[in-house]
C-alpha cells in the first residue's frame, strides 16, 4: 500500500504528487466513466486494490441502448464480461450506495455499512432525470429514462400502451419517439424551447430533424408548456399550458438531466452546476477525483462545462488514470456525440455554439448531409447525417485549424482535402 498523500490544499499550483501504482483507489458510480477507469488502470499497470461502488445491481452496461434499442434483444449489454472484474481484481460493489465521505479521513461509508479507505477517491456519480415540476407527474404510466430499470419498463410499456407523450424533445425524446413510431405506437412530442434539440444541436439540424419526425408520423410541438397530468391513479391526459388536453397512455419525461453532486458538496468541494474539475480530473481536493456527467470540466475553446456524453466520460477517465498512475496527461480530445434518429445516423464534433456561418454540404432531402460550423474562416463544429467520411473531414479540419473556403465546403463535387485556402 502506498503512503497516504495526507491532505493537500485545494488547486495548488505546480505539479500535484500521484500516489502511484500500489494506490487504495475507490470509484464511485459504475457507468461509462467508472468502468472505463478501472480497466484502464489496470492496463497501465496498477497494482493497488480497486474497488468499483455502484448503487444499481446490474453489473455495468451500455446506455446507449436504452434509448435506441429499447424493444430489441439488443437493450441488455454489459460493457465489459462478468468475469472481467473478478479477473482483474477489481472489487465490484453493485447495489450499494455511498452514503458518507469525510475527505478529511479519506474515507466513505455505504448503505450496507462498509467503510472505505482510499489514497485515491474517484466521483463517477453520473447524473439523473429532471423531474417534471407539474402535478400529477407522478401519476402510474408517468416514467423517465436513465437505467436499464427505466428502459425496461419502457419496453413492456410499448408493447402495452397506446398513446405515447414525450415531454422534451432533447436526445432522449427524439430517440425514444424514433424508436416508438417505428413500433406502431402514435407518439406527441412536447418541447418548450422553440425548436428541438436546443441545447445541443444548432437551429439549422433542429430544423431538418423536425421535419424527418414529422415524415414519419411524430407530432412534435414546440413551445408547448406542460401544465399538468391527469388520471384516476393512472395518467390518461397532459394538460396544456395553452388550455388544450392530449390523451396518454404513457408519458415519457426526458426534460434533461442534474448532476449527482451531493457527496461531493457535503464533503465540502468547489461545485458550480456540477463537481468542478481541471484537465486532470482533479477537484478542489487532490486526492478526490471526479469524472464524466456528474462534472463541470475544461473544454478547449469553450471554457468550463458540464458535456454529457460518453465520449467525455471516457476522456476524463484517461485523465483520472493518469493521474493516480503519475504519467503524462492524455492529450486533449475533441469533444463528440452521436444519436440514432429514426434513418439518421447523426455524429457530432465539437461543441455547437450560437452565431457562427453554418454551411450545408450533401442534401438533408435523403438524408446524407454535414453542416460545417465556421469561425473566421475556421471550422468549429461539424454536425453530420450518414456522412462518416464528411465527419471524419470534420474533425481533421477542426484539428487542424486550417482556413476554409466556404463555396469549395459546400459543393460535394469538391474533395474536402481540397476545401483549404491554408493556414490561419
Ligand atoms: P436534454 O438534452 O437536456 O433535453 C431536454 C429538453 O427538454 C431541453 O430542450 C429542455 O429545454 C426541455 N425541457 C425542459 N423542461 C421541459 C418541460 N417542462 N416541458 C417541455 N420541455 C422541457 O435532456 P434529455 O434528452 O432528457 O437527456 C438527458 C441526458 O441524457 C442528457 O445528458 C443527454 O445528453 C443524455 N443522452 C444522450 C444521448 C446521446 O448522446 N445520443 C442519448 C440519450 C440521452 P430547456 O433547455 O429549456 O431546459
Amino acid at each position: 500500500m502506498a503512503r497516504n498523500p495526507g491532505p493537500r490544499p485545494a488547486h495548488t499550483d505546480g505539479p500535484q504528487q500521484a500516489a502511484g501504482p500500489e494506490a487504495r483507489v475507490v470509484v464511485v458510480g459504475a457507468g461509462h466513466g467508472g468502468a472505463a477507469l478501472v480497466a484502464l488502470l489496470r492496463q497501465g499497470g496498477h497494482r493497488g486494490e480497486i474497488v468499483l461502488i455502484g448503487d444499481e445491481p446490474e453489473h455495468p452496461y451500455q446506455r446507449p441502448p436504452l434509448s435506441k434499442k429499447f424493444t430489441s434483444g439488443e437493450l441488455e449489454q454489459v460493457i465489459r464480461p462478468r468475469e472481467f472484474y473478478a479477473e482483474q481484481q477489481v472489487v465490484l460493489q453493485l447495489g450499494e450506495r455511498v452514503t458518507g465521505l469525510d475527505a478529511a479521513a479519506q474515507k466513505l461509508t455505504t448503505t450496507s455499512g462498509g467503510t472505505f479507505g482510499y489514497d485515491f477517491l474517484v466521483l463517477a456519480t453520473g447524473a439523473r432525470p429532471r423531474p417534471l415540476p407539474a402535478p400529477g407527474a407522478n401519476l402510474d404510466g408517468v416514467a423517465a429514462l436513465r437505467t436499464l430499470a427505466d428502459a425496461r419498463v419502457l419496453r413492456d410499456w410499448l408493447a402495452e400502451r397506446r398513446r405515447l407523450v414525450i415531454v422534451g424533445a432533447g436526445y432522449i425524446g427524439l430517440e425514444v419517439a424514433a424508436v416508438a413510431t417505428a413500433a406502431g405506437v402514435p407518439v406527441t412530442v412536447l418541447e418548450r424551447e422553440e425548436r428541438v434539440l436546443n441545447r445541443v444541436a444548432s437551429s439549422e439540424l433542429s430544423a431538418i430533424l423536425t421535419a424527418a419526425h414529422g415524415a414519419r408520423g411524430v407530432d412534435i410541438r414546440v413551445d408547448a408548456q406542460v401544465c399538468a397530468l391527469a388520471g384516476n391513479g393512472a395518467v390518461r391526459e397532459v394538460v396544456l399550458g395553452s388550455g388544450g388536453t392530449l390523451p396518454a397512455d404513457g408519458v415519457l419525461v426526458g426534460i434533461g438531466a442534474i448532476p449527482n453532486t451531493e457527496l461531493a458538496e457535503a464533503a465540502g468541494l468547489a461545485c458550480a452546476g456540477g463537481i468542478v474539475v481541471d484537465e486532470t480530473a482533479r477537484t478542489s481536493d487532490p486526492a478526490v477525483l471526479a469524472i464524466g456527467d456528474a462534472t463541470v470540466r475544461p473544454v478547449a475553446g469553450v471554457g468550463r462545462m458540464r458535456l454529457e456524453s460518453i465520449p467525455s466520460a471516457t476522456e476524463q477517465a484517461k485523465q483520472a488514470a493518469a493521474t493516480i498512475l503519475g504519467t503524462p496527461p492524455p492529450a486533449p480530445e475533441l469533444p463528440w456525440f452521436w444519436s440514432d434518429q429514426l434513418d439518421l445516423k447523426l455524429k457530432i464534433a465539437g461543441v455547437v455554439l450560437p452565431g457562427r456561418e453554418v454551411v450545408l454540404r450533401g442534401d438533408p432531402g435523403i438524408g446524407r448531409f454535414a453542416l460545417f460550423h465556421l469561425e473566421r474562416g475556421q471550422v468549429r463544429a461539424v454536425e453530420t447525417a450518414n456522412s462518416p467520411a464528411e465527419f471524419m473531414a470534420g474533425k481533421k479540419l477542426i484539428a487542424s485549424g486550417v482556413l476554409v473556403d466556404p463555396v469549395r465546403l459546400a459543393d460535394p463535387a469538391v474533395p474536402l482535402r481540397d476545401v483549404s485556402t491554408g493556414a490561419c
